[in-house]
C-alpha cells in the first residue's frame, strides 16, 4: 500500500510498540491465571502489573480495577440498579444519560428501558447542567453516566461540577473516560467519578480489552457474566492474559502527557482548514475540547465524499460517529447541539495522536485543498 497518514484516533489508535513486545511475550507464555503453578503463577503476575499500570493511568488503586473485553462491556456493566453504596443494597431507581452518550451508554446497559432519561446538551455540546438538577429531582437513588469528552467533537464535560451535582442527590456518577487518557488528564478522584470506563484500543493497547474502576464505597453488585470467580467474581472467564498486559504496557507509555503537542498540530490544521476555507464550521470550538480532535462541515459538502476523497488520496480520517456497517449516520451528538441536518451531514472528524507530525498535517492541508477545490469543481460544473 502507498504511504498513508492516519487521522482516525478517536476511532482506534495504532498499537504501540510497548504494547506489542509485552504481548508477544505473554503470547509466549502457557498458564491459566487463576492456576496456582508456577505457569498460572507467571500470567497472574502480568494481569496484576497491568492492573497496577491502569489504575495509575487514572490515579485509581489497583484493587479496583476490573478487567473487561471492551469499554463497551464496562460500560454494561456499571449500568446496572444493582449498585452498592456504602453497604447499602437498595437498587438504583432510574438511569440518566447524557444525549450525546456512545450507543453502549445510551442503551441503558442492564435497565428496563422505561427507567432510562436522557439529558440534553446545550448548543455547544455540554451536558446542561440546568436540565440534570430538575432530572435529578425526579428520582430517589439516580445513576448518571456522563462522557468525560465526546468521541465526536472532542467536547470535553465539567465532570466534577456534574459529581457535586449528582452526589448532592444521593446519586452515583458513571464516567465514560474512553477518549481521556493520554489526551487530558484523568485523576478520577479529581473528576469525582464512582464508576469509569476506559478502553485499551484508544491508548494504543490492543483491541478488544477495557477496564472498569469503581472509587470509594462504590461497587458493583451483580456480575454480568457469572461462572468462575474472575476479577473479583464481576467477570468470569479466563482472561486474555496478552490483552490485558498489553492494555497495562499502553496505560503506562500513555501517562506522559502530550497536550501541549497536540493542541499545536490540531491548530494547526484548523488554521490552515480556516485560511482556506473560511466558510468551514468547527464545531465545540468555543468550549474546551481535546486536544487532538476537530470536527468540522463545509456547507454544500457530503461527509460521505470528503471521506473517500481524502481516501483515494492517502488520507485517514472519518464522520464523526464510525459505525459498523461502514456508511456514514446522521450523527446523534451534533442533532442535540441543535446543528441543521443538512450541515451535520458533511461532518468530518480529523483526530491526532502521539505519533502525528507537522509534516503529516501540512500534508492532510495540501489533500484538503485538492480534494475540497475538485469538488466544488464538480458541483460548479454539474450547475
Ligand atoms: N465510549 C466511547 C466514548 C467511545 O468512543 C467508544 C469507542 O468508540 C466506546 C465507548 C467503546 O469502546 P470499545 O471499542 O472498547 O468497546
Amino acid at each position: 500500500m502507498a504511504e498513508r497518514a492516519y487521522f482516525d484516533w478517536n476511532a482506534t489508535a495504532p498499537l504501540r510498540e510497548e504494547a506489542r513486545q509485552t504481548m508477544c511475550a505473554a503470547l509466549g507464555l502457557t498458564g491459566n491465571a487463576s492456576s496456582v503453578h508456577a505457569e498460572g503463577r507467571a500470567a497472574r503476575r502480568l494481569i496484576e502489573q497491568a492492573r497496577e499500570e491502569v489504575a495509575g493511568l487514572v490515579a485509581a488503586e489497583a484493587k479496583n480495577v476490573i478487567f473487561t473485553s471492551s469499554a463497551t462491556e464496562a460500560n454494561a456493566m456499571a449500568l446496572t440498579p444493582a449498585i452498592e453504596v456504602g453497604g447499602c443494597r437498595e437498587a438504583r431507581d432510574r438511569l440518566f444519560v447524557s444525549v450525546i452518550e456512545h450507543p453502549s451508554v445510551l442503551s441503558g446497559g442492564r435497565f428496563d428501558l422505561g427507567k432510562v432519561e436522557t439529558l440534553p446538551v446545550t448548543s455547544d455540546g455540554v451536558v446542561d447542567l440546568v436540565a440534570l438538577r430538575l432530572a435529578l429531582s425526579r428520582s430517589k437513588l439516580p445513576l448518571v453516566s456522563v462522557m468525560l469528552a465526546n468521541n465526536e467533537s472532542g467536547v470535553i464535560q465539567p465532570i466534577s461540577e456534574i459529581a457535586e451535582i449528582v452526589h448532592a442527590a444521593d446519586g452515583v456518577l458513571h464516567v465514560d473516560a474512553v477518549q481521556g487518557p493520554g489526551r487530558m488528564t484523568c485523576d478520577v478522584g479529581v473528576l469525582g467519578a464512582d464508576l469509569t470506563s476506559i478502553s485499551s484500543h484508544k491508548l494504543g493497547g490492543p483491541q478488544g480489552a477495557g477496564a472498569l474502576i469503581r472509587c470509594g464505597d462504590v461497587h458493583v453488585a451483580e456480575p454480568l457474566l457469572k461462572g468462575g470467580g474472575q476479577e473479583r467474581g464481576l467477570r468470569a472467564g479466563t482472561e486474555n492474559v496478552a490483552a490485558i498486559a498489553g492494555f497495562g504496557a499502553a496505560a503506562a507509555a500513555a501517562q506522559k502527557s502530550d497536550v501541549q503537542r497536540l493542541t499545536s498540530l490540531r491548530d494547526r490544521f484548523e488554521a490552515g482548514l480556516r485560511a482556506t476555507t473560511p466558510q468551514a464550521v468547527i464545531f465545540g470550538e468555543n468550549v474546551a475540547r481535546l486536544p487532538n480532535t476537530s470536527l468540522f462541515a463545509v456547507p454544500g459538502l457530503k461527509a460521505e465524499t470528503v471521506i473517500i476523497a481524502f481516501d483515494l488520496n492517502g488520507i485517514a480520517v472519518s464522520s464523526g460517529s464510525a459505525c459498523s456497517s461502514g456508511k456514514v449516520q446522521a450523527s446523534h451528538v451534533l442533532a442535540a447541539m441543535g446543528v441543521e441536518p443538512t450541515l451535520a451531514r458533511g461532518a468530518v472528524r480529523v483526530s491526532l495522536g502521539w505519533s502525528t507530525t507537522e509534516a503529516e498535517i501540512d500534508i492532510l492541508l495540501t489533500a484538503w485543498n485538492k480534494v475540497v477545490s475538485s469538488l466544488f469543481n464538480k458541483r460548479a460544473n454539474a450547475a
